[in-house]
C-alpha cells in the first residue's frame, strides 16, 4: 500500500520516528535523551494539550522518572505532590483515608503537574540530545507501507511543507484515533462507555483537607471527585447522570455550584469554569506491533478515566520497549527490529490485559453510579469501600493498584472491593 504525497521538499533519514508528540511519544523522547539514536517526532498541534485531562503521574512513574533522572526536572518546574486519597459521603461519613506512604514504595506521592505542560516539559528533557529532532506542527498524512513496515512517513507543515522521513523503527503514539493503527490495519477490542464525564476548574477549595490529597464524595444522587491542582486550583470531575448533557450545557454557574454541592456539600457557593466533557470509549489493539511499527499510549489503549491510569499506562510501558530497544547497529536488520518489537509486546500484552479488565470493572462501575439505579449501587459502593478501610489484605491491593504498582499476589478477588 501506498499513500505517498507529491512534492516532497526535504527527506529526513532517522533511526527512530515517532509520530505524535503527546505524553507517550514526548516522554519516550525523554527517556531516550542520552542514547545514540537519531530521533525525530512528528507532531501536529498548534497548541498545548488539553489542560483537563490527566494531571498527574503515579508514584510507580515517579519512580520510572527517578530512575531516568528526570523527576528533579518536574519538580522544578512546580510540580507538587499529592499522597494520599479519601472517599467521604455527603452526609459527612469518611468511608475510607489513605495514605500512599501505608505501602513500601519509593516516590509515595502522585506528582501533580498539568497535562498542558507535560508534553513540552519532555521536549524540553529530549531537546539536550543533539541528535533529536521535533517536526511541529506537522502533521502526518502519507505512509509508505510495504508488508506491514513503514518504509517512510510524509508530514506535511500548516504551509503545505511536505517532508519525508525514513527510520527502520516506528513508534505510534498520535492518540486513541491514531492514523498509524487504522493505515496498518491493527485490529481493535472497543467498548463505548454511556455516560459522558464533565470536568470543572474550580479555586481549591479552603476547608477541603489535607490539601494534598484524592476527594471523592458519594451521595445516593451520585459521586463527585475533587483533585487539587497546583497554584490554588482544582479539577471537579463527575459522570453525567440523569440531568443529561444539555441540563451541563445550559446550566448558569450558581446552578452548577448547587447541582455539585448537593453532592459535596464543601463546593457550596463555588466559582466554577467548565473545562470539557468527554465521551468515554475503550479502545485496545488486538496486536502492538506490525513490522518495524509500534503502538504506545492511547494509540494500544484508550481507557476510561474511572481510575486516572490512561497516561500513566502510556508511561509505565516504556522502560519494557526501552530494554528491548534494537542497538543501533541491529536497526539495520529488519527481523532483529521485529522480533525486538514483538519481544516487548510478549511482556507488556499481559500486563496491559490485565490492566485495562481491572480499569473496564471500575469504569462499569461509575456508569452504575450514574444510571437508573444509582441509590442501590452508590449504597454498595459506600460499603464496599467501608470493607477496604478494614481488610488489612483488601486495602493493600487496593493501595498498589492505586499507585501504578503491579498486584502483590493476593487471595483478593476484584469482586471483593470495586472502588
Ligand atoms: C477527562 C479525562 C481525564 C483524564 N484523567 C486522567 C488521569 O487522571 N490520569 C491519567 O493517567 N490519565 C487520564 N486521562 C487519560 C489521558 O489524558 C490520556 O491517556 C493521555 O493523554 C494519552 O496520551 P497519548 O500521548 O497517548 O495521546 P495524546 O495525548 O492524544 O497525544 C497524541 C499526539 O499525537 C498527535 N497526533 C495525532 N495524530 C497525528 C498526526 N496524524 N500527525 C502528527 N501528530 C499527530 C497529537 O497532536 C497529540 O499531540 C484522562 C482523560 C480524560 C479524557
Amino acid at each position: 500500500m501506498s499513500a505517498e504525497i507529491e512534492s516532497v521538499t526535504e527527506t529526513i533519514d532517522a533511526d527512530i520516528v515517532i509520530v505524535g508528540g503527546g505524553v507517550a511519544g514526548s516522554a519516550m523522547a525523554a527517556a531516550l535523551r542520552n542514547s545514540d539514536y537519531k530521533i525525530v517526532v512528528i507532531d501536529k498541534r498548534t497548541a498545548p494539550l488539553d489542560s483537563a485531562r490527566g494531571d498527574n503521574f503515579t508514584p510507580a512513574n515517579a519512580e520510572i522518572f527517578s530512575q531516568w533522572g528526570i523527576l528533579d526536572e518536574f519538580i522544578k518546574r512546580g510540580a507538587t505532590k499529592r499522597v494520599g486519597a479519601e472517599f467521604r459521603t455527603s452526609a459527612g461519613e469518611v468511608l475510607l483515608t489513605s495514605s500512599y506512604s501505608e505501602i513500601d514504595i519509593p516516590e509515595p506521592y502522585f506528582l501533580v503537574y498539568h497535562h498542558d505542560l507535560m508534553a513540552e516539559t519532555f521536549q524540553e528533557i529530549a531537546s539536550v540530545n543533539p541528535n533529536y529532532q521535533l517536526l511541529q506542527p506537522y502533521s502526518v498524512k502519507g505512509f509508505e507501507i510495504e508488508a506491514g513496515s513503514i518504509k517512510s512517513i510524509t508530514a506535511t507543515s500548516n504551509d503545505g511543507k511536505n517532508i519525508k522521513v525514513r527510520a527502520p523503527l516506528v513508534i505510534a503514539s498520535d492518540g486513541s484515533t491514531s492514523n498509524i493503527r487504522a493505515a496498518l490495519g491493527f485490529p481493535t477490542f472497543e467498548h463505548p462507555y454511556q455516560h459522558n464525564l464533565v470536568s470543572i476548574f474550580a479555586p481549591y477549595p479552603k476547608e477541603l483537607t489535607p490539601q494534598n490529597y484524592f476527594y471523592r464524595y458519594s451521595d445516593p444522587s451520585g459521586h463527585v471527585i475533587i483533585q487539587h491542582r497546583n497554584k490554588g486550583t482544582a479539577k471537579v470531575i463527575l459522570a453525567v447522570g440523569e440531568e443529561g448533557m444539555p441540563w451541563w450545557k445550559s446550566a448558569t454557574p450558581e446552578q452548577r455550584a448547587e447541582f455539585l454541592a448537593r453532592r459535596a456539600p464543601i463546593l457550596e457557593g463555588i466559582e466554577t469554569e467548565m473545562a470539557g466533557f468527554y465521551p468515554a470509549r475503550m479502545i485496545h489493539a488486538l496486536q502492538y506491533v506490525s513490522g518495524n511499527t509500534v503502538l504506545i499510549g492511547d494509540a494500544a489503549h484508550t481507557i476510561h478515566p474511572a481510575r486516572g491510569q490512561g497516561l500513566n499506562m502510556g508511561i509505565s510501558a516504556l522502560p519494557n520497549l526501552l530494554a528491548k530497544l534494537p542497538t543501533v547497529a541491529e536497526l539495520k536488520d529488519p527481523n532483529k527490529v521485529r522480533e525486538a518489537l514483538l519481544a516487548f509486546e510478549a511482556i507488556q500484552k499481559p500486563l496491559y490485559e490485565r490492566s485495562i479488565a481491572r480499569n473496564h470493572v471500575a469504569a462499569m462501575d461509575m456508569e452504575a453510579a450514574a444510571g437508573e439505579n444509582h441509590e442501590f449501587v452508590i449504597k454498595r459502593q459506600d460499603e464496599a469501600l467501608r470493607k477496604v478501610a478494614a481488610t488489612p489484605a483488601i486495602r493493600r491491593r487496593y493501595l498498589h493498584e492505586s499507585t501504578g504498582y503491579p498486584l502483590p499476589s493476593s487471595p483478593v478477588t476484584n469482586a471483593q472491593y470495586l472502588v
